[in-house]
């Protein structure tokens, strides 16, 4: 039996009479027969197979259950137990038709990082589907219900959750059953079964121990359709000799899917060479990437090998390479096209067998266009461009990086923290990391330094090394009251009422805070969700 009902979601959803469009939490929705269901997923096993279809539904439905917990936190309550919230996630499947939802255990602590979930899943419309179109099965059918649960709990818990089926009504049982624990809690065999990621969960567990990583690389850690966009591309040319050019914001984690083409290549034994182009004076670069030899000008006291020459065999990730000057493009070309190049004041030519991974956050196009760097060598470069994505176009992988990044510095700086606050995860997952994976990484690892030893990692602890003036409470003293008091006042006078007031509050909030809207939400003393909720209501209400 549930506690809640789902009429509960009702101030949110949208029904489609109007426009043709239905919407849930602002988000359009689509109302379609379960037999269509059934029959999509039957052409996607026949299609595919059952295992790339159960990866992909797994992964799509791990993706909606980020975002089921998005709107989900907005009728949470933050007096109540994390059961009692956690409870709501019911909800969405009856809304959504495609369960009923029996929780037989719930042992869920957000703060201490316990997560033990147990439920019954009755009429699961995926179990229905698939005895319809393939009769009873003997393996678990229902990777909808089990994707969803992963995501939605993930996102709950801002750490990796997975469910397990572990019985389902596809295979003769009175109802499906489902566990759901922490993902380091289950062996990494079920893991990526119940996730169906195959070899990138097991990279994520291994990885690291395989080889040691620059300072500041991630592993590849992923779940998201626009990360496996990604990873397809890589399987696809790591094995070739082709050039890649990888290109995305700062942060994205470039030289990380750079060493993943080269470990995928049949060169993974040999050197992998990084260079950050940008890093390196202009005066230096030609004789850092191809060599000097003795005597080539003063200060060459020695012959030393360029950095193409020590990847030889292997892979060499030139990043920021817009920022290469022309002479050294120039040399690049003709190392690319015919594989040889001078060690500079020499006259001897050396082939090279190097395959080269160029990154890039500048429009090259652009820069191709401005003059500034050689239209031969963008061409060459773009054979095969991968985009790697921002973080905020792959949300659904917070959760796992959050795991990953918070159980590497614990390690790091010895410290264990006993997990998060209902506050920090919902900064976790609705922060718009406009330096991406890498900032993840780095507001994790402070928040890990600073928490206490057994201690959940507090909403504070993200920010710590911000604007100290935020971290105060919106009023704090006598004069504020008394301020807040008299503001009051002038504004019954003016036939204000409350929700006028606190429309100017945010105003003026967001303003101060230079349209930064975490900081903003800081100086109210609320979470960033909470707020862009706020502002979009006063927005909607006050016509903008
Ligand atoms: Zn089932």
């Amino acid at each position: 039996m549930t506690m809640f009902n789902a009429s509960a979601l009702t101030p949110y959803f949208q029904p489609g009479t109007q426009g043709g469009q239905m919407r849930l939490d602002g988000q359009r929705m689509m109302l379609f027969y379960a037999s269509a269901f059934t029959e999509y997923r039957r052409g996607l096993i026949d299609l595919c197979g059952s295992k790339a279809t159960r990866s992909l539904i797994t992964r799509v439905a791990y993706a909606e259950g980020v975002k089921g917990a998005d709107l989900l936190r907005k009728l949470h309550k933050a007096d109540e137990s994390d059961v009692y919230n956690y409870r709501l996630s019911a909800l969405i499947h009856e809304l959504a038709g495609y369960a009923l939802l029996d929780f037989k255990q719930m042992k869920i602590d957000i703060r201490r990082g316990i997560f033990e979930v147990d439920l019954t899943l009755k009429d699961s419309v995926e179990a229905e589907s698939h005895l319809a179109a393939y009769g009873s099965s003997s393996e678990s059918v229902c990777w909808l219900l089990m994707g969803y649960l992963s995501g939605y709990s993930s996102a709950f818990m801002g750490r990796m959750v997975v469910f397990r089926e572990h019985q389902c009504s596809a295979s003769g049982h009175a109802t499906c059953r489902m566990v759901g624990r922490l993902a380091d809690q289950w062996n990494e065999a079920e893991r990526q079964h119940a996730m169906a990621t195959g070899p990138l969960i097991s990279q994520l567990s291994l990885g690291q121990a395989e080889e040691p990583l620059a300072a500041g690389a991630n592993e590849i850690v992923g779940v998201s359709s626009a990360f496996h966009s990604v990873l397809y591309l890589v399987d696809k040319v790591a094995s070739t000799r082709s050039t890649v050019l990888l290109y995305g914001e700062t942060g994205v984690g470039k030289e990380v899917i750079g060493r993943l083409v080269h470990r995928r290549s049949d060169r993974s034994e040999k050197p992998f060479v990084a260079v950050n182009c940008a890093a390196i004076p202009a005066s230096l670069i030609e004789s850092e990437l191809f060599g000097v030899e003795r005597g080539a000008y003063s200060g060459a006291t020695h012959s030393r090998p360029g950095r193409f020459e020590r990847a030889e065999g292997g892979t060499l990730f030139l990043d920021e390479i817009g920022t290469l000057d022309f002479a050294s493009q120039g040399k690049l070309l003709r190392v690319l096209q015919e594989g040889e190049l001078e060690r500079i004041g020499d006259q001897r030519t050396r082939k090279v067998n190097v395959r080269v991974i160029a990154a890039t956050n500048a429009d090259l196009r652009n820069e191709v266009r401005e003059g500034r760097f050689r239209e031969d060598l963008f061409f060459r470069l773009t054979t095969f461009p991968i985009r790697v994505p921002p973080l905020r176009e792959r949300r659904a992988d917070v959760p796992l990086l959050v795991d990953f990044f918070f159980k590497r510095f614990c390690k790091t700086h010895d410290k264990q923290p006993s997990g998060f606050t209902q506050d920090a995860v919902a900064i976790l997952m609705a922060h718009p990391y406009p330096g991406n994976v890498r900032q993840l990484e780095h507001m994790v690892e402070r928040a890990v330094i600073l928490a206490d030893h057994d201690r959940p990692i507090d909403s504070f602890h993200l920010y710590a090394f911000e604007d100290e003036r935020h971290a105060k409470p919106a009023v704090n003293s006598v004069s504020d009251v008394t301020d807040l008091d008299s503001i009051l006042r002038g504004a019954r006078e003016k036939g204000l009422g409350l929700q006028a007031l606190e429309n100017e509050a945010l105003r003026i909030a967001v303003s101060d805070a230079q349209g930064n809207i975490s900081q903003a939400a800081r100086s109210l003393g609320l979470t960033r969700r909470q707020l862009a909720y706020k502002l979009k209501q006063a927005s909607l209400a006050g016509g903008g």
